[in-house]
Parts: structure tokens; sequence; C-alpha cells
């Protein structure tokens, strides 16, 4: 019975997965860049930096509202600074989502 069990978990693995969904990706990487930005931007590390960012900095540069984001001001990709305030600003989602979308159609 357990040899039995066994098999057919095997064989249910074995089973592929349609993983790929090309237009699923063409998406995620229209709006947030490369895979290392993506990873970096993950991280615990970005996110506690961001975090005290924010507490100093709590208004969207552009809008004035309440922000939730922290933008580098010049792209990583483009040689910013990750860790440097001085390449910071505070951005609500929907400022930034605009910034982002004017710098991948680039
Ligand atoms: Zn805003």
């Amino acid at each position: 019975m357990v040899g039995f069990l066994y098999i057919s978990v095997k064989k249910m693995v074995l089973i592929p997965k349609p993983k790929k969904r090309p237009w699923i990706v063409k998406n995620t990487k229209k709006v947030w860049g490369r895979e290392e930005d993506q990873a970096f931007y993950k991280s615990y590390r970005w996110r506690r930096h961001k975090e005290d960012y924010l507490i100093e900095n709590p208004e969207c540069v552009v809008c004035g509202r309440m922000a939730n984001t922290v933008d580098h001001i010049i792209p990583i990709r483009l040689g910013g600074s990750r860790w440097k305030w001085s390449n910071l600003q505070s951005m609500c989602t929907s400022c930034h989502n605009s910034k982002t979308a004017k710098e991948s159609n680039r």
C-alpha cells in the first residue's frame, strides 16, 4: 500500500506543469525592470532602509500625499547609489508607477 502511494506521488511529480506564461513575464519585466533589481527590492536590507527613509520623509515628492515607496532618483541600473539618501525620494504608489512607466518606455 505504501509502495503504491509512493509510485503515484512520483508519477504526479513527473507530469510537466505549464510554467511558462510569456504574456505575464512580459508585463512583469516592463514594470519591474531587470531581475536583479527585483531581487534587490525584495531584500530585507532594502525594506528596512526604505522604512527608515519614509519615517524621515513621509510625503510624496510629486503630489505631497502620503508616500509608501522610495524611489531612486538615478536608477540603480544607470549607476545610481542604492543606499545613499541623496539618491532617494519618497513617492506614493501612483506617482512611482507613472515614473517607472516613463523610464521603461525610453
Ligand atoms: Zn504622489
